[in-house]
């Protein structure tokens, strides 16, 4: 199953992906986890993209779009994945369809967290991430540019919900409540089977 995960900052897409992708037997593919692996290695393509990520600004197309392809080529990207935070642009979408278009691929589904944006503001001011056994906050979790990137996000992201609607492959579930409840939901609007919450092969 080949599947795009939509949805603004804080909606708990990192999250369910790691899921939902396991559920699926596919890889799940973070376009930020990506990003952020590079700028701590401190490669070429991490020093591009630090300055963007920094101001909450979007990583030019040009180097993302490169960076997907190369990864959607590896062997085990073959029979399926989940992209967690690509495309974020109708450029990348359509790109992202004409390269599966010339591999005789296309996606199955977008599937995309609804979550509203009071909610988005709480939880990423709240969220930390544990770096080298200490709590750490993400640059980018900073008050300012998590408007910033919900302003990003609304502007150039939100309008896939329409082009993926348009191509018949948006579902949309809300995404408030306890992480097993969405991923419940998630993997109803994908039509894979719920496990009961407690089975051991459920994660
Ligand atoms: P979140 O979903 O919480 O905003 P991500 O980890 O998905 O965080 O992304 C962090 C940052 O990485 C983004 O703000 C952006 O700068 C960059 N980035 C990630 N994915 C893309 C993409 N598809 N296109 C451009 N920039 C991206």
């Amino acid at each position: 199953m080949r599947v795009v995960l939509l949805g603004p900052p804080g909606a708990g897409k990192g999250t369910q992906a790691q899921v939902i992708a396991g559920r699926l037997a596919v890889p799940a593919i973070s376009t930020g986890d990506i990003f952020r692996a590079n700028v701590s290695g401190q490669t070429e393509l991490g020093i591009q993209a630090k300055v963007y990520m920094d101001s909450g600004d979007l990583v030019p197309d040009e180097i993302t779009v490169a960076m997907v392809i190369d990864r959607l080529a590896e062997p085990d990207a073959k029979a399926g994945f989940l992209l967690d935070g690509f495309p974020r642009t109708i450029a990348q979408a359509e790109q992202l369809r004409d390269s599966l278009d010339g591999l005789g691929h296309a996606l199955d589904r977008c599937l995309e967290l609804v979550v509203d944006e009071d909610e988005l503001v709480r939880r990423l001011s709240g969220r930390r991430m544990l770096v080298d056994g200490a709590w750490v906050q993400r640059d980018d979790d900073k008050p300012e540019t998590v408007r910033h990137r919900l302003e990003v996000y609304r502007k150039q992201t939100a309008p896939l919900s329409g082009f993926y609607a348009g191509a018949g492959l948006l579902v949309q579930i809300d995404a408030i409540g306890e992480i097993d409840e969405v991923t419940g939901r998630a993997l109803g609007a994908l039509g894979v089977d719920d496990r009961p919450a407690g089975d051991p092969a459920a994660n």
